[in-house]
């Protein structure tokens, strides 16, 4: 499946499938792009396996506290593109996966880095603190390879 994603730099379409190898570059002017896909239950496991650290934004519709996390989270995708993949996924519609994670409510901000979970966080939290604690994680593990 993949997922149309506008090259903020030239504002090309591009269309981006899951790719365990590399990242996503515009096809017009090559700059990376910000690699932010909404994921199913059959394409969750492809999206979220990536050669960048992925941060799954686990929401639903209905959550008023994930409203104001997904968007910082999207900005985040923007902001660190070429580094972190955002994978977001609606837990009502992907109950094997929220059952898998052991997802016992949302907001959910789960962190993988080569299939495993580095950590997750909790419930709304501040912009600053949702950056300290991933900049924390993506330096406590070892250094990827350039
Ligand atoms: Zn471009």
């Amino acid at each position: 499946m993949a997922t149309t994603i506008r090259c903020p730099n030239c504002g090309k379409l591009n269309r981006v499938r899951p790719s365990r190898e590399g990242i996503p570059r515009c096809a017009n002017c090559h700059e990376p792009l910000p690699w932010i896909v909404d994921a199913d239950e059959s394409s969750f496991d492809a999206e979220s396996a990536a050669s960048v650290p992925v941060l799954i934004d686990f929401w639903a519709p209905w959550c008023g506290p994930c409203r104001m996390v997904s968007p910082l989270v999207e900005r985040l995708g923007h902001d660190r593109a070429g580094h972190l993949k955002v994978v977001k996924l609606n837990t009502d519609a992907a109950p094997q996966i929220a059952a898998r994670y052991s997802v016992q409510g949302i907001p959910l901000l789960v962190l993988v880095r080569d299939g495993q979970e580095l950590d997750r966080l909790v419930g709304a939290v501040p912009e600053p603190q949702l950056l300290q604690w991933l900049d924390q994680q993506l330096a406590a593990g070892p250094t990827p390879a350039p």
